[in-house]
């Protein structure tokens, strides 16, 4: 057998992809990648009132987008949990005849009126001794030894966990069906997984899944914790609160390089002054020895950040490309969309956008017949003693000036001087003139692309509103 690695990653299929999920998973498969081994997918599907075949769908959806292509070499899978279901039961019945397992009849109410009368929390080994043989009603649990287990952890270091803060924990459920921290044992060994890097909040059952590791004769997995992910008040995310799927960041328009490099950052920075660094250069130099164990915050800002440096880093062809998906919901009708016009307009907001989801609203005023006017804006601007002077001369301006930006740059830029004023000001009101908004693509630029007598209309229209 190879000694190459074999990482896995084992999500549950219970609801979007969490952005926690997906750094898990790229972890694995940088680790994957570098040490030559292998990334196992193994979906987690066993809670069958949580489970849907959407979410599964969901999560080889994500994964591929985040560059973890299920036909690579390195990638096995998937594997369903659901279908190892007899190995499982297997599994507990070794443990039970080996005697490191016993039945418990004991129902909830019998436990916590027993740990009233003892007043010792949770369930106290009762069944123990009692040589129960199964049926109806018992459950199985493992017979938790003396002592004290100690976890190695690549990321926390040497983790000690006394035995007597371990109760005998269920194995089997009362309906015979298996508990998560044996079926997840079970098919790691099934799987031969070498390392288990996973999300931090299963280090407590770590201890518990370690000695059903010794107990059933092999030998544990190499453990890496990785942190929680917090929000801006250091909380950790939550579905409820916080933006969490990873679907909702591609739909905005976040691009997936951004991603899978800013999520490697969480807990984890590339030697050097710069964190955004290409995959490979991540693959290279990621280690979980240099993975920081202090909670990481998930920072949208510092994302959105990553994200812009990434749209100004794409070649136009892929960055108009990349829009596409995004322009399918703009508020223009499709026939008023023309792609050469949009190729103009894209190399003039490529470099002012975060997300592509951004650029309908930047380029919509030239694709819709009249545009969409910002009404807080116009006041703002239209209000103030020049707005009609600088419509008006700039429209006879405009009647006859050579096109090109330069040019109707430098007659606005001429008007400006000459009434003591500044063109920050003065550009105000013609940009929402033209474009409904104080905000876009440069504005002697876009009114170039929009033509001459569309911008006329618009100055002439605005002239009206105000008169
Ligand atoms: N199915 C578990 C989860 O989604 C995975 C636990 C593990 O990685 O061992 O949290």
């Amino acid at each position: 057998m190879s000694d190459a690695p074999r990482y896995r990653f084992a999500p549950s299929p219970t609801g979007f992809f969490h952005v926690g999920g997906a750094r898990t998973a790229l972890y694995n498969w940088a680790l994957a990648l570098r040490t030559g081994g292998t990334f196992v997918l193994r979906i987690e599907d066993t809670d069958e009132s949580r489970n849907s075949p959407e979410w599964t769908q969901g999560i080889i959806d994500a994964l591929a987008w985040l560059g973890i292509d299920s036909s690579h070499p390195q990638f096995e899978g998937p594997y369903f949990q659901s279908q190892n279901a007899a190995l499982h039961v297997a599994a507990a019945h070794k443990l039970f005849e080996q005697g490191n397992a016993y039945w418990c009849d004991l129902t909830a109410d019998q436990i916590q009126a027993r740990s009233k009368e003892t007043g010792k929390q949770g369930y106290d080994g009762y069944s123990r001794d009692r040589g129960l043989t199964g049926g109806p009603g018992q459950v199985l649990r493992f017979r938790v030894p003396a002592g004290q287990t100690i976890v190695q952890d690549l990321v926390r270091g040497q983790v000690e966990f006394s035995n007597d803060t371990i109760e005998d924990f269920v194995l089997l459920r009362s309906n015979g069906s298996p508990m998560f921290l044996l079926a997840n044992v079970v098919d790691d060994i099934e799987m031969k997984v070498s390392n288990v890097v996973r999300a931090e909040e299963h280090l407590p059952n770590t201890p518990k899944q370690q000695m059903i590791w010794d107990a059933l004769g092999r030998t544990p997995p190499i453990w890496a914790h990785v942190p929680v992910l917090v929000n801006e008040q250091r909380k950790k995310l939550s579905k409820r609160r916080d933006k969490v799927a990873l679907e909702q960041y591609r739909e905005e328009g976040i691009l997936p390089d951004a991603m899978v490099n800013y999520l490697m950052t969480l807990g984890w920075a590339p030697a050097g002054d710069t964190e955004i660094v290409p995959w490979q250069h991540i693959v290279d130099e990621f280690r979980l020895e240099d993975v920081n164990h202090s909670p990481a915050f998930f920072d949208i800002k510092k994302l959105n950040s990553f994200n812009g440096d990434y749209v100004r880093a794409m070649s136009l062809d892929e960055f108009i490309a990349g829009c596409a998906p995004h322009l399918e919901n703009a508020p223009w009708p499709a026939e008023r969309f023309n792609s050469e016009v949009f190729a103009q307009l894209a190399l003039l907001v490529q470099t002012r956008v975060v997300t592509l989801s951004e650029v309908p609203a930047m380029v919509d005023f030239v694709f819709l017949e009249n545009p969409i006017v910002d009404e807080d804006a116009w006041m703002k601007t239209m209000g103030s003693d020049f707005a009609i002077n600088v419509l008006r001369d700039y429209a006879d301006v405009v009647t006859s000036c050579e096109w090109n930006h330069d040019a109707l740059k430098a007659a606005l830029e001429a008007w400006t001087d000459a009434n003591g004023l500044k063109l920050g000001k003065t550009q105000a009101p013609i940009r929402v003139a033209i474009t409904g908004r104080t905000v876009g693509p440069p504005l002697f630029e876009s009114i170039e692309v929009l033509g001459r007598d569309e911008t006329l209309r618009r100055l002439q229209a605005a002239i009206t509103r105000i008169g």
